[in-house]
Protein backbone atom coordinates (compact mmCIF):
# COMPACT_ATOMS: atom_id res chain seq x y z
CA UNK A 1 0.00 0.00 0.00
CA UNK A 2 1.56 3.52 -1.10
CA UNK A 3 1.98 5.54 2.43
CA UNK A 4 1.42 9.27 2.70
CA UNK A 5 3.78 11.61 4.75
CA UNK A 6 2.08 14.09 6.36
CA UNK A 7 3.94 17.31 7.12
CA UNK A 8 3.28 20.17 9.80
CA UNK A 9 1.31 21.85 12.41
CA UNK A 10 -0.04 19.23 15.21
CA UNK A 11 -2.11 21.09 17.99
CA UNK A 12 -4.93 20.84 20.98
CA UNK A 13 -7.75 23.49 19.71
CA UNK A 14 -9.79 24.48 22.31
CA UNK A 15 -13.42 24.24 21.00
CA UNK A 16 -16.22 26.35 22.84
CA UNK A 17 -19.10 24.38 23.54
CA UNK A 18 -21.45 26.50 26.16
CA UNK A 19 -21.20 28.58 29.37
CA UNK A 20 -20.80 27.40 32.72
CA UNK A 21 -23.76 28.38 35.48
CA UNK A 22 -21.10 31.53 36.28
CA UNK A 23 -21.40 32.81 32.52
CA UNK A 24 -18.08 31.59 31.39
CA UNK A 25 -16.87 29.92 28.45
CA UNK A 26 -16.55 26.16 28.36
CA UNK A 27 -14.17 24.14 26.44
CA UNK A 28 -14.27 20.87 24.79
CA UNK A 29 -10.30 20.01 24.12
CA UNK A 30 -9.37 18.20 20.78
CA UNK A 31 -6.18 17.38 18.81
CA UNK A 32 -6.08 19.16 15.59
CA UNK A 33 -3.94 20.91 13.17
CA UNK A 34 -4.21 20.60 9.52
CA UNK A 35 -2.37 18.46 7.81
CA UNK A 36 -2.60 16.23 11.35
CA UNK A 37 -6.77 16.09 10.46
CA UNK A 38 -6.02 15.37 6.53
CA UNK A 39 -3.72 11.94 8.11
CA UNK A 40 -6.61 11.02 10.60
CA UNK A 41 -8.89 11.23 8.30
CA UNK A 42 -6.64 9.04 5.64
CA UNK A 43 -6.06 6.62 8.38
CA UNK A 44 -9.84 6.09 9.12
CA UNK A 45 -10.48 4.90 5.73
CA UNK A 46 -7.23 2.45 6.29
CA UNK A 47 -4.68 4.34 4.81
CA UNK A 48 -1.31 4.06 5.45
CA UNK A 49 -0.28 7.38 6.45
CA UNK A 50 3.51 8.62 8.92
CA UNK A 51 2.89 12.23 10.54
CA UNK A 52 6.20 14.27 10.71
CA UNK A 53 5.77 16.76 13.60
CA UNK A 54 6.52 18.82 16.87
CA UNK A 55 5.10 18.46 20.36
CA UNK A 56 6.24 19.86 23.80
CA UNK A 57 7.38 17.65 26.18
CA UNK A 58 4.05 18.48 27.99
CA UNK A 59 1.08 16.27 28.68
CA UNK A 60 -0.69 18.03 26.12
CA UNK A 61 1.74 16.50 23.17
CA UNK A 62 1.63 12.55 24.65
CA UNK A 63 -2.10 13.44 24.32
CA UNK A 64 -1.63 14.30 20.54
CA UNK A 65 0.68 11.72 19.78
CA UNK A 66 -1.72 9.15 21.73
CA UNK A 67 -4.86 10.53 19.57
CA UNK A 68 -3.38 10.20 16.14
CA UNK A 69 -1.74 6.78 16.76
CA UNK A 70 -5.37 6.10 18.66
CA UNK A 71 -6.23 7.14 15.04
CA UNK A 72 -4.35 4.86 13.11
CA UNK A 73 -1.48 6.97 12.28
CA UNK A 74 2.13 6.16 12.21
CA UNK A 75 3.47 8.78 14.61
CA UNK A 76 7.33 7.57 14.94
CA UNK A 77 8.27 10.33 12.94
CA UNK A 78 6.98 13.42 15.66
CA UNK A 79 9.33 14.61 17.62
CA UNK A 80 9.50 15.94 21.39
CA UNK A 81 11.24 19.53 22.51
CA UNK A 82 11.78 20.96 25.67
CA UNK A 83 12.27 24.58 24.10
CA UNK A 84 8.20 25.36 24.07
CA UNK A 85 5.06 23.88 24.86
CA UNK A 86 2.58 22.44 22.79
CA UNK A 87 0.65 24.51 20.51
CA UNK A 88 -2.71 25.34 21.82
CA UNK A 89 -5.27 27.80 19.69
CA UNK A 90 -8.71 28.72 20.73
CA UNK A 91 -11.26 27.76 18.36
CA UNK A 92 -14.14 31.18 18.42
CA UNK A 93 -17.59 29.97 16.69
CA UNK A 94 -19.97 32.01 14.84
CA UNK A 95 -23.60 30.99 14.86
CA UNK A 96 -23.51 28.68 11.50
CA UNK A 97 -20.40 27.05 13.11
CA UNK A 98 -17.90 28.97 11.38
CA UNK A 99 -14.95 29.71 12.81
CA UNK A 100 -11.71 31.51 13.54
CA UNK A 101 -8.95 30.98 15.23
CA UNK A 102 -6.23 32.65 18.50
CA UNK A 103 -3.02 31.01 19.10
CA UNK A 104 -1.71 30.81 22.83
CA UNK A 105 2.25 31.02 23.53
CA UNK A 106 3.74 31.45 19.64
CA UNK A 107 5.62 29.75 18.48
CA UNK A 108 4.84 26.70 19.69
CA UNK A 109 6.07 23.08 19.90
CA UNK A 110 4.87 22.73 15.97
CA UNK A 111 6.50 25.57 15.00
CA UNK A 112 10.01 24.61 15.85
CA UNK A 113 9.85 21.65 13.54
CA UNK A 114 13.63 21.40 11.49
CA UNK A 115 14.43 20.73 8.13
CA UNK A 116 17.02 18.32 9.50
CA UNK A 117 14.58 16.51 11.26
CA UNK A 118 12.52 15.10 7.90
CA UNK A 119 15.58 12.83 6.84
CA UNK A 120 15.55 12.03 3.33
CA UNK A 121 14.74 8.22 4.39
CA UNK A 122 11.19 9.54 5.53
CA UNK A 123 10.63 11.23 2.48
CA UNK A 124 11.77 7.87 0.19
CA UNK A 125 9.77 5.55 2.51
CA UNK A 126 6.70 7.43 1.29
CA UNK A 127 4.25 7.91 -1.98
CA UNK A 128 3.23 10.86 -1.72
CA UNK A 129 3.70 13.88 0.63
CA UNK A 130 1.41 16.08 1.63
CA UNK A 131 2.12 19.25 3.69
CA UNK A 132 1.03 23.07 3.82
CA UNK A 133 -1.17 25.21 6.55
CA UNK A 134 0.10 27.66 9.08
CA UNK A 135 3.54 25.84 9.00
CA UNK A 136 4.17 28.17 6.07
CA UNK A 137 3.66 31.46 8.26
CA UNK A 138 6.30 30.41 11.10
CA UNK A 139 10.08 29.46 11.37
CA UNK A 140 12.07 26.99 11.00
CA UNK A 141 8.77 24.72 10.32
CA UNK A 142 8.90 27.25 6.76
CA UNK A 143 11.83 26.34 5.88
CA UNK A 144 11.61 22.53 6.75
CA UNK A 145 7.82 22.13 5.41
CA UNK A 146 9.68 24.03 2.28
CA UNK A 147 12.76 21.45 2.04
CA UNK A 148 10.41 18.43 2.07
CA UNK A 149 8.12 19.57 -1.14
CA UNK A 150 11.31 20.44 -2.98
CA UNK A 151 13.28 17.20 -1.55
CA UNK A 152 9.86 14.92 -2.03
CA UNK A 153 9.49 16.48 -6.03
CA UNK A 154 12.90 15.63 -6.71
CA UNK A 155 12.96 12.05 -5.63
CA UNK A 156 9.75 12.09 -8.33
CA UNK A 157 7.25 11.88 -5.30
CA UNK A 158 3.43 13.56 -5.91
CA UNK A 159 3.16 16.26 -3.60
CA UNK A 160 -0.18 17.19 -1.96
CA UNK A 161 -0.50 20.89 -0.95
CA UNK A 162 -3.00 23.16 1.36
CA UNK A 163 -1.74 26.37 2.17
CA UNK A 164 -4.83 26.98 4.32
CA UNK A 165 -4.12 30.59 4.66
CA UNK A 166 -5.42 32.16 7.51
CA UNK A 167 -5.81 36.22 7.35
CA UNK A 168 -5.60 37.02 11.15
CA UNK A 169 -2.41 34.55 11.36
CA UNK A 170 0.17 36.17 8.64
CA UNK A 171 2.52 38.35 9.63
CA UNK A 172 4.52 39.05 6.52
CA UNK A 173 1.91 38.46 3.41
CA UNK A 174 5.00 39.12 0.63
CA UNK A 175 7.01 36.47 2.28
CA UNK A 176 4.16 33.84 2.00
CA UNK A 177 3.17 34.56 -1.07
CA UNK A 178 6.40 34.53 -1.96
CA UNK A 179 7.06 31.11 -0.65
CA UNK A 180 3.80 29.86 -1.94
CA UNK A 181 4.64 30.61 -5.58
CA UNK A 182 8.13 28.95 -5.19
CA UNK A 183 6.75 25.96 -4.27
CA UNK A 184 3.92 25.49 -6.45
CA UNK A 185 5.86 23.92 -9.43
CA UNK A 186 6.43 20.78 -6.92
CA UNK A 187 2.52 20.50 -6.69
CA UNK A 188 0.74 17.88 -7.78
CA UNK A 189 -2.75 17.78 -6.21
CA UNK A 190 -3.13 21.57 -4.74
CA UNK A 191 -6.17 22.23 -2.69
CA UNK A 192 -7.49 25.91 -2.20
CA UNK A 193 -10.73 27.24 -0.06
CA UNK A 194 -11.82 29.65 -2.87
CA UNK A 195 -11.01 32.83 -1.14
CA UNK A 196 -7.64 31.61 -1.10
CA UNK A 197 -7.69 31.48 -4.87
CA UNK A 198 -7.71 35.19 -5.58
CA UNK A 199 -5.26 35.69 -3.03
CA UNK A 200 -2.80 33.21 -4.51
CA UNK A 201 -3.42 33.62 -8.26
CA UNK A 202 -4.27 37.45 -7.93
CA UNK A 203 -7.95 36.75 -9.68
CA UNK A 204 -11.24 36.57 -7.94
CA UNK A 205 -13.21 34.38 -10.74
CA UNK A 206 -12.78 30.12 -9.90
CA UNK A 207 -12.01 28.89 -13.40
CA UNK A 208 -9.65 31.46 -14.40
CA UNK A 209 -7.48 31.68 -11.44
CA UNK A 210 -7.41 27.83 -11.58
CA UNK A 211 -6.86 28.01 -15.40
CA UNK A 212 -3.68 30.95 -14.73
CA UNK A 213 -2.08 28.55 -12.28
CA UNK A 214 -2.22 24.88 -13.65
CA UNK A 215 -0.41 27.13 -16.97
CA UNK A 216 1.75 29.41 -15.02
CA UNK A 217 3.28 26.47 -12.38
CA UNK A 218 2.21 23.35 -13.85
CA UNK A 219 0.11 21.86 -11.16
CA UNK A 220 -1.49 18.39 -12.60
CA UNK A 221 -4.73 18.61 -10.11
CA UNK A 222 -6.47 21.89 -8.77
CA UNK A 223 -8.97 21.51 -5.93
CA UNK A 224 -11.27 24.41 -4.75
CA UNK A 225 -13.39 24.01 -1.73
CA UNK A 226 -16.78 26.10 -1.76
CA UNK A 227 -17.98 25.16 2.15
CA UNK A 228 -21.79 23.84 1.56
CA UNK A 229 -21.58 24.57 -2.35
CA UNK A 230 -19.46 21.40 -2.33
CA UNK A 231 -16.11 21.45 -4.47
CA UNK A 232 -14.38 21.57 -8.33
CA UNK A 233 -11.24 20.55 -10.09
CA UNK A 234 -9.24 21.30 -12.53
CA UNK A 235 -7.12 19.03 -14.47
CA UNK A 236 -6.00 18.51 -17.91
CA UNK A 237 -9.59 17.41 -18.60
CA UNK A 238 -11.10 20.83 -18.14
CA UNK A 239 -13.10 21.49 -15.00
CA UNK A 240 -15.64 18.88 -12.53
CA UNK A 241 -17.85 19.81 -10.19
CA UNK A 242 -20.12 18.30 -7.42
CA UNK A 243 -22.43 20.02 -5.19
CA UNK A 244 -22.33 19.93 -1.11
CA UNK A 245 -24.45 17.66 0.72
CA UNK A 246 -27.24 19.47 2.94
CA UNK A 247 -26.43 18.71 6.73
CA UNK A 248 -26.92 20.94 10.05
CA UNK A 249 -23.49 22.61 10.55
CA UNK A 250 -22.70 22.97 13.93
CA UNK A 251 -18.38 23.14 14.01
CA UNK A 252 -16.86 23.37 10.76
CA UNK A 253 -13.65 23.17 11.94
CA UNK A 254 -11.84 20.06 10.07
CA UNK A 255 -14.42 20.27 7.52
CA UNK A 256 -11.51 20.70 4.60
CA UNK A 257 -9.63 18.61 6.11
CA UNK A 258 -12.00 15.72 5.80
CA UNK A 259 -12.47 16.31 2.74
CA UNK A 260 -8.70 16.25 1.34
CA UNK A 261 -8.38 13.06 3.57
CA UNK A 262 -10.94 11.56 1.40
CA UNK A 263 -9.97 12.65 -1.87
CA UNK A 264 -6.22 12.12 -1.20
CA UNK A 265 -7.81 8.65 -0.32
CA UNK A 266 -9.03 8.14 -3.54
CA UNK A 267 -6.13 9.04 -5.32
CA UNK A 268 -4.26 6.90 -3.68
CA UNK A 269 -6.57 3.81 -3.86
CA UNK A 270 -6.93 4.54 -7.70
CA UNK A 271 -3.48 4.10 -7.67
CA UNK A 272 -2.95 7.21 -9.62
CA UNK A 273 -0.12 8.63 -7.69
CA UNK A 274 1.04 11.08 -9.57
CA UNK A 275 -0.44 10.57 -12.74
CA UNK A 276 -3.77 12.67 -13.52
CA UNK A 277 -7.19 10.64 -12.70
CA UNK A 278 -9.37 9.21 -16.15
CA UNK A 279 -12.49 11.67 -17.02
CA UNK A 280 -15.38 10.71 -14.53
CA UNK A 281 -13.07 9.55 -12.20
CA UNK A 282 -12.87 13.15 -10.21
CA UNK A 283 -16.51 14.21 -10.21
CA UNK A 284 -16.84 10.82 -8.41
CA UNK A 285 -13.90 11.20 -5.64
CA UNK A 286 -15.33 14.91 -5.32
CA UNK A 287 -18.57 13.55 -4.51
CA UNK A 288 -16.88 11.19 -1.97
CA UNK A 289 -14.84 14.01 -0.49
CA UNK A 290 -17.95 16.68 -0.08
CA UNK A 291 -19.55 13.66 2.13
CA UNK A 292 -16.43 13.62 4.47
CA UNK A 293 -16.50 17.59 4.49
CA UNK A 294 -20.24 17.56 5.14
CA UNK A 295 -20.01 14.80 8.05
CA UNK A 296 -17.42 16.38 9.89
CA UNK A 297 -19.30 19.85 10.08
CA UNK A 298 -22.01 17.99 12.10
CA UNK A 299 -19.53 17.21 15.11
CA UNK A 300 -18.05 19.45 17.55
CA UNK A 301 -13.81 19.46 16.80
CA UNK A 302 -11.44 18.26 15.04
CA UNK A 303 -10.56 14.76 14.38
CA UNK A 304 -13.36 13.32 16.89
CA UNK A 305 -15.74 14.44 14.10
CA UNK A 306 -13.97 12.64 10.99
CA UNK A 307 -16.53 10.66 9.65
CA UNK A 308 -16.00 6.95 8.93
CA UNK A 309 -16.67 5.28 5.50
CA UNK A 310 -19.69 4.20 6.66
CA UNK A 311 -20.89 7.34 7.47
CA UNK A 312 -19.58 8.30 4.31
CA UNK A 313 -21.49 6.11 1.82
CA UNK A 314 -24.31 6.66 4.44
CA UNK A 315 -24.55 9.79 2.99
CA UNK A 316 -23.49 9.09 -0.48
CA UNK A 317 -26.39 6.77 -0.72
P1 LIG B 1 -11.93 24.73 4.23
O1 LIG B 1 -12.31 24.08 5.55
O2 LIG B 1 -10.67 24.22 3.68
O3 LIG B 1 -12.07 26.21 4.25
P2 LIG B 1 -14.57 24.36 3.11
O4 LIG B 1 -15.15 25.15 4.21
O5 LIG B 1 -14.90 24.74 1.72
O6 LIG B 1 -13.00 24.22 3.18
O7 LIG B 1 -15.03 22.86 3.36
C1 LIG B 1 -14.48 21.78 2.67
C2 LIG B 1 -15.54 20.88 2.12
O8 LIG B 1 -16.36 20.39 3.19
C3 LIG B 1 -16.50 21.59 1.16
O9 LIG B 1 -15.97 21.56 -0.16
C4 LIG B 1 -17.75 20.75 1.32
O10 LIG B 1 -17.66 19.57 0.55
C5 LIG B 1 -17.72 20.38 2.79
N1 LIG B 1 -18.47 21.37 3.60
C6 LIG B 1 -17.97 22.41 4.30
N2 LIG B 1 -18.94 23.14 4.88
C7 LIG B 1 -20.11 22.54 4.56
C8 LIG B 1 -21.49 22.79 4.85
N3 LIG B 1 -21.87 23.82 5.60
N4 LIG B 1 -22.43 21.94 4.33
C9 LIG B 1 -22.06 20.90 3.55
N5 LIG B 1 -20.79 20.61 3.24
C10 LIG B 1 -19.81 21.41 3.73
Amino acid sequence: MVKVLSVGELLIDFTPYGLSDKGDPLFEQNAGGAPANVAAMFARLGGDVSMAAKVGDDAFGESLVRTLREAGVDTAPIRRTNEANTTLAFVHLDEGGDRSFSFYRKPGADALLREEEIPDALIAGAGLIHAGSVSMTKEPVCSATLSVIRRAAAMGKPVSFDPNIRESLIEDREKLLRDIRDILPSVTYLKVAEEELEWIAGEPDEETACTFLRKEYGIPVIVSTKGARGSACYSEDGCAEAPGFEVTPVDTTGAGDAFWGAFLHKVIGSGAGGKTPEPGQLERWLRFANAAGALATTKRGGIPALPDKRAIEMLMS
